[in-house]
């Protein structure tokens, strides 16, 4: 769980800057180029395990085709509360025959992850995604 360790820090960074600070080159939709411009935020709760935060979330708009998604960090899921790299984890030990019971124990830290939901973890993808 190497990447579990790096993602307190990751979070604490991303909340001492701000969140993302440089606009994309190209519309995540349309690939216009140059077309985004800053388009207010909002705010995200975030589980790490070992701690729970909100996160401001800017949000860009396409000049071209008006779409205005969020910029999310790496390690934040859409529709997920708790971290990628916890779900990532929680499905490496599973895919090395942890049952999901084992695998509540073993990733409930500050939170006590219920067998539920990872079991809904287990069908989550979690590749990092486009903004
Ligand atoms: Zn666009």
């Amino acid at each position: 769980m190497g990447s579990l360790s790096r993602l307190d820090h990751d979070v604490e960074r991303y909340l001492r800057t701000g969140g993302e600070r440089t606009l994309p080159a190209a519309c995540p939709r349309c690939r216009a180029p140059d077309a985004c411009i800053w388009w207010g935020r909002y705010w995200r709760a975030l589980r790490t395990g070992t701690r729970s935060v909100r996160l401001p979330i800017r949000r860009v708009r396409c000049r071209v085709c008006h779409h205005a998604p969020g910029l999310r960090p790496a390690f934040l899921i859409a529709r997920r509360l708790y971290a990628r790299p916890l779900i990532a984890a929680a499905q490496a030990l599973h895919a090395r025959g942890l049952s999901a019971e084992g695998v509540a124990v073993a990733v409930s830290t500050e939170f006590v992850i219920a067998a539920n939901l990872v079991r809904a973890w287990l069908t989550t993808p979690v590749r990092a995604e486009g903004p």
